[in-house]
């Protein structure tokens, strides 16, 4: 037997599977879609099977070195997404299927480790070191290289995939646990005799039980079971159970279910239908916030769970998910995974695998959850479905609605888009009668939408006020600080950049790498570049003029928080940045606090602009609307819209009433103005005739082609021959632009261009892309990746 497999080149000249014999050991237990190492030149490399046949055409090949799984990690609808989504977004199959699995059992996670075994002089080959491992006398072994053990102990119960890959094995909660090793002579004291029978009629003979679960049950002390354990009644054993991340939420899984209002059951009516009868139906759920959109999704994914079928919710990466999370283990209790990046490697792998063995029906997750591998799914849910982080800024390069639609036609499930504020694509679907649309107008109990105050920050400023907060919002801060109630400041990082510049002369402290300027970070004094990493000590003087007038500008959140602390001493804020929230668990403790009253006023970056759901929050401030409006990107207006909508979605979801202060220098853009009076139809009319004249989606789709390259004449050069091959090759209602100068011309000593292809309906053009693709490919050199094409950018 012969093994086609896809092998893990790094730098992937060809992306074709190579023939590989399977030794009749192996040929056994291999099937389509497991990982492999197999020789490769001179060294060995990790690929999938994704095909096994009982000839080859070629003359001499080599034998596959391992499996490296006893299942195959890559069913076959994955393996066919992967090669669509390969195709389809201008990758390598590798790639596409890496992107799939989690983590822990990619390439990297194997190098890792092996890495590590040579640095402890342990043997390289894996399999001989699982072969001798009685043989090392694990004492002598540093306190790192224990992983390997811990593996080893992995590997014998039978977790045989995760002997290679997982590298956070102290995450693992381990458990002491025993089991009743004979009973024969009774115990010498009453307690122990009590225990020792406890364990024989709860448990029986052979049952493992964890010592401080016994401990409880039984009421015995620790020194009971270790007495048991010491006169051999009980043996001791180590027992691994999952790491559980969200041990703090509740698993009852019996939450009562709301009753819905008629909108809602019509709603759900509709999304169950299409369930039941297995129509690949995509709808798109247009409901404001607080609707009820998250209900209708539980309450149908609760219906398909009884008819034996599964369901993915991907919700965005940012921010709602310790509460979203919550509210999905309340309701479905263990019958969830959850997957999402703030987990460890490890934890990811555990969650996903608990979906692989079937042991949960629903999986909670961002972006890459729509991987997750069900069999038999009965609904995909996109919530807030216009949210960027559904688009992977790296290869492969996929939107994951789109390879929802595929899976969906796959399973012939439905597919069900929810939003406030729905991408102009989506609902210009859905007007067309493509996507069916559904709607949530009202609040749940007719609670009517917050008010929205504009504030003209330019006559603020003519008044003499210099304050990053108007005098107005500032009053309705106080006025909440004095009624006990809660508010939300929002501030968009972006616009508030903070930057060095020289009063004296104006010079800018720019990344001596990039075309972009360095970022003031108070906390450790330094200069940053938010592109590469570059760092550097805050200028005392001007590297220019050598003034000593050189200070930084903007507004950074902390700046913000000191700010309002020095107007409102007494209040009690609660600061959520990418500062605050780096550690892990940090983000959901702050949420925590806040929800538990703990602080008057939560200030935040774009992470708190959606999922928060606290009752006593009856003001949202948005300190700075038009920072996102001036960005150079063509989604600006629907970005600042979608974003006004969903702070103002926080205030007054309970019984009070919310009020909501935009602060802003252009407040009669028609962007500020319409998410003001909450009219997203009328935003997306005005917006949709926009489109049509500059040539935008949904009217034209966008492909967008980026060289890169340390000499800008060579990369201007690929720029030309690439739009020469498009123009000469595309119908002519393509459009094709460029080269011209990124808009950040230089990235990491970098220079880069671009074309960009703005077209309708160009059957030819993924062929085309494929071979400037494969041509370029073989110009990179030393990881200097060359070509980069993005079907379908978020921004340029
Ligand atoms: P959305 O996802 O549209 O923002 P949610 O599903 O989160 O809306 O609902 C908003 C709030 O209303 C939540 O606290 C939810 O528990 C509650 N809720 C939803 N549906 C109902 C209902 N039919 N009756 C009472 N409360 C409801
Ligand atoms: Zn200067
Ligand atoms: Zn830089």
């Amino acid at each position: 037997m012969y093994a086609k497999v896809i092998v893990d080149v790094p730098t992937g000249g060809t992306d074709r599977p190579f023939d590989y014999y399977l030794p009749e050991a192996l040929a056994e237990n291999a099937s389509k879609g497991m990982r492999v190492l197999v020789p490769f030149g001179q060294r060995k490399l990790t690929g999938f099977i994704v095909d096994i046949v009982s000839e080859t055409k070629l003359e001499k090949v080599k034998s596959v070195s391992e499996l490296l799984d006893l299942t195959p990690v890559l069913n076959n609808e994955l393996l066919r997404l992967g090669e669509w989504l390969a195709t389809e977004t201008i990758c390598f199959q590798i790639t596409a299927f890496q992107s799939m699995i989690p983590a822990a059992m990619r390439a990297k996670a194997m190098k890792k480790l092996s890495l590590l075994s040579k640095r402890e002089k342990l043997p390289m080959n894996v399999q001989a070191l699982f072969g001798q491992a009685d043989e090392v006398d694990w004492a002598q072994v540093p306190a790192d290289a224990r992983l390997l053990r811990d593996i080893r102990n992995e590997a014998e119960q039978g977790h045989l995939t995760m002997k290679y890959a997982l590298k956070d094995q102290a995450k693992h909660r381990k458990v002491k646990a025993v089991v009743i090793q004979r009973y024969e002579t009774p115990p010498a004291t009453e307690k122990q005799k009590q225990a020792l029978l406890f364990m024989a009629e709860q448990y029986g003979e052979g049952e493992l039980v964890a010592i401080q679960i016994l401990m409880k049950q039984a009421a015995i002390s620790r020194s009971v079971v270790n007495t048991l354990i010491k006169n051999d009644y009980l043996q001791e054993k180590e027992i691994v159970i999952d790491r559980n991340p969200y041990t703090d939420a509740e698993e009852d899984g019996n939450e009562e279910k709301a009753t819905l209002t008629s909108d809602q059951t019509d709603v759900l009516a509709k999304v169950k239908k299409n369930i039941t009868q297995s129509q690949a139906t995509p709808m798109l759920l247009h409901g404001v916030t607080g609707s009820g959109k998250t209900e209708i999704y539980l309450q149908a994914i609760d219906q398909l769970m009884e008819a034996g079928k599964e369901a993915i919710v991907l919700v965005p990466e940012i921010s709602l998910t310790p509460q979203m999370v919550e509210r999905f283990k309340k309701r479905f209790g263990a019958n969830v995974a959850v997957l999402h990046s703030a987990l460890s490697v490890g934890e990811r792998f555990d969650e996903w695998k608990k979906i692989q063995e079937k042991r949960v029906q629903v999986a909670v997750g961002a972006r890459s959850a729509v991987f997750a591998p069900f069999t038999n799914l009965g609904l995909i849910v996109i919530d807030e479905e216009h949210e960027s982080s559904y688009k992977q800024e790296e290869y492969p390069r996929y939107h994951a609605r789109e390879v929802a639609l595929w899976r969906s036609r796959y399973h012939d499930c439905p597919v069900v888009l929810g939003s406030a504020t729905p991408s102009m694509e989506s609902y210009a679907r859905a007007a067309k009668g493509v996507y069916e649309l559904l709607s949530l107008p009202e609040r749940v109990n007719q609670k009517p939408l917050p008010d929205i105050e504009l504030v003209d920050m330019r006559l603020e400023m003519r008044e003499g006020n210099r304050s990053v907060f108007s005098t107005s919002l500032l009053e309705k801060l106080r006025d909440r600080l004095k009624k006990g109630e809660q508010s939300v400041l929002f501030l968009n990082r972006r616009g508030f950049s903070t930057f060095v510049m020289c009063r004296n002369c104006g010079y800018v402290g720019m990344c001596p790498h990039c075309e972009i300027s360095l970022t003031y970070h108070q906390r450790d004094g330094q200069l940053k570049c938010h592109y590469c990493g570059h760092e550097e000590r805050l200028y005392e003087r001007c590297p220019s003029c050598e003034s000593a007038h050189i200070r930084y500008f903007g507004t950074g959140t902390q700046r913000v928080e000191e700010e309002l602390q020095q107007l409102l001493p007494e209040a009690r804020i609660i600061r959520m940045d990418n500062d605050t929230t780096r550690k892990k668990g940090a983000h959901e403790r702050l949420l925590k606090n806040f929800g538990a009253g703990e602080a008057d006023i939560l200030l935040g970056t774009q992470m708190i602009a959606k999922g928060l759901d606290f009752p006593n929050i009856t003001l949202a401030g948005i300190l700075a609307a038009d920072t996102l409006l001036h960005l150079p990107d063509f989604r600006a207006q629907e970005r600042t819209f979608q974003l006004l909508t969903q702070v103002s979605g926080r205030a007054g979801r309970d019984e009070k009433a919310g009020e909501v202060v935009i602060q802003t220098y252009n407040p009669e853009h028609y962007a500020i103005q319409l998410a003001q009076s909450h009219d997203y139809l009328s935003f997306f009319k005005k917006e949709l005739g926009q489109r049509k004249q500059a040539g935008y989606p949904p009217y034209y789709y966008l492909t967008l082609i980026t060289f890169a390259h340390p000499n800008y004449a060579t990369a201007m050069k690929a720029g030309e021959h690439a739009g020469r091959v498009l123009r000469s090759n595309l119908g002519e209602d393509a459009i094709v632009l460029g080269p011209t100068p990124s808009p950040i011309a230089r990235i990491k000593d970098r220079y880069r261009c671009q074309c960009m292809v703005k077209y309708k309906d160009e059957p030819a053009l993924t062929e085309l892309l494929r071979e400037l693709f494969t041509y370029f490919q073989k110009e990179i050199q030393q990881d200097q990746r060359f070509i980069t094409i993005d079907r379908h950018p978020n921004m340029f």
